[in-house]
């Protein structure tokens, strides 16, 4: 049978018709070699935050139906574009919206699941002999209406139709040249993995890596999807995903992840009571707020005070829900800090090794940096720092997990394009 991939290109790499030209050659040059390839797009770079400061600018909370059907568009038009410089060409290709394509999702604006995908459609067109361009980030809810999947949600589209078609490889093409032991913007030391466990890709999506979106992550190991990461503006073999631990030493930490999008929120002088949590937490959530670290701790005799962190985004929000709930519990404050920054180490090689936690109390402690939270799995210990220390943080517990690489061989000027 013939081979398909499914190659995905992200906003920087459909940044202007230039970009897309390139990308064009990508696609024929892939379907030369006698591979059939699904093409999954996202919008123009900067094209989603224009489309959202317009969509903010009309109301303070818009309708969430008709906000999904402005940000979707973005998309829209970088298909369209791409396949009239392949028709133009002589490539026959046709852009289809993700309801078009037979992409369904589930109710929720602004964060949908695909649940569905009807293959029939793409199936037909490659049949054809023509290129399916498909609009990352949305698909059709059961409503009818166009739905967006989240930020980052192209990624999640090209695993999702690279499962449903069980295609060959879905590789996911943007600025940088493969997944790196940090995000090489901050960290100039980073270096390039060749390849990287899904569990440890899981960990670092999760943990604001966001070179792949998490669900994107999630997606693919769940229906064991060939993915591999590579750069849109120069060739290499990217970062392969694998689903089996390579079986050479792996060393103890494989990558520091960081994410600026938290804040924290404290409720002081709570009765201690059984059950308070979830009265603290049950309206947080009904609100649809998405809680990440908790920590509890005494007060004085008998009280004591809690303490969770959110998205950012959410954080008025989630204080305005937590000052209801003090006054309702008799709680003597509420405090919030929006601008505090989680670091995070992250490698499978710490469920055999002792001593992450400690060379991370120990780095941080001799940058004078002070911990604010501490969370910690199998393969991950977290910490929430204020936001101005992050950069330093990140740098040198890369230096000090033994990390580095050699900075002047492997720093790319095209990766800081943005
Ligand atoms: P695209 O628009 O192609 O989807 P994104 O901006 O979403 O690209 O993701 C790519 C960016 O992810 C890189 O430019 C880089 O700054 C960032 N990034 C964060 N962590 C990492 C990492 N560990 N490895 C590579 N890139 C990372
Ligand atoms: N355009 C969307 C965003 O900027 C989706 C994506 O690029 O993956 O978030
Ligand atoms: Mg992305």
């Amino acid at each position: 049978m013939k081979k398909l991939i499914v190659q995905k290109f992200g906003g920087t790499s459909v940044a202007t018709v230039e970009r897309l030209q390139h990308v064009m050659k990508t696609v024929i040059k892939a379907r030369k070699t006698g591979v059939d390839v699904v093409v999954v797009l996202s919008a123009m770079a900067g094209e989603t935050d224009r489309l959202i400061e317009l969509a903010q600018s009309a109301a303070e909370n818009p309708n969430l139906r008709e906000y999904d059907v402005i940000v979707s568009t973005g998309e829209v038009i970088s298909t369209a574009v791409l396949s009239i410089l392949l028709n133009a060409n002589h490539h026959p290709a046709k852009s289809l919206t993700g309801p078009q394509a037979g992409i369904k999702t589930d109710e929720l604006h602004q964060k949908a699941h695909i649940e569905e995908i009807d293959t029939s459609i793409i199936r037909k067109e490659l049949a054809a002999g023509v290129i399916p361009v498909i609009a990352g980030f949305q698909g059709v809810n059961p409503k009818g209406d166009v739905a967006t999947l989240g930020r980052g949600g192209s990624d999640t589209t090209a695993v999702a139709i690279a499962a449903a078609l069980k295609a060959d490889e879905c590789q996911i093409y943007t600025d940088v040249d493969g997944v790196y032991t940090s995000d090489p913007r901050v960290v100039p030391a980073a270096r390039r993995l060749d390849n990287v466990t899904l569990e440890e890709m899981l960990e670092m999506a999760s943990q604001g890596a966001k070179v792949l979106q998490n669900r994107a992550v999630r997606f693919a190991g769940k229906y064991k999807v060939p993915l591999r990461v590579l750069s849109s503006f120069k060739e290499g073999p990217g970062t392969l995903i694998t689903y089996e631990e390579i079986s050479m030493e792996k060393p103890v930490v494989t990558g520091i992840a960081f994410n600026r999008s938290e804040a924290k929120l404290t409720i002081f002088g709570l009765p201690d009571k059984a059950g308070i949590a979830s009265e603290i937490l049950g309206p947080i959530a009904d609100a649809n707020i998405d809680v990440d670290m908790i920590l509890q701790n005494p007060d004085s005799k008998d009280l004591f005070n809690f303490t969770f962190t959110v998205h950012r985004d959410d954080y008025t929000r989630a204080l305005d829900i937590l000052k209801k709930v003090a006054e309702s519990l008799n709680a003597r404050k509420v405090t919030g800090n929006n601008k505090i920054a989680k670091v995070s180490v992250i490698g499978v090689g710490m469920r055999t090794h002792a001593g992450v936690g400690k060379t991370l109390f120990a780095t941080l402690g001799q940058e004078g940096i002070p911990v604010q939270l501490v969370s910690t799995s199998e393969i991950k210990v977290s910490v929430v720092i204020d936001e101005k220390y992050l950069e330093l943080a990140a740098r040198s517990l890369h230096t000090a997990y033994g990390l580095d690489g050699d900075m002047q061989e492997e720093f790319d000027p095209i990766r800081i394009t943005k």
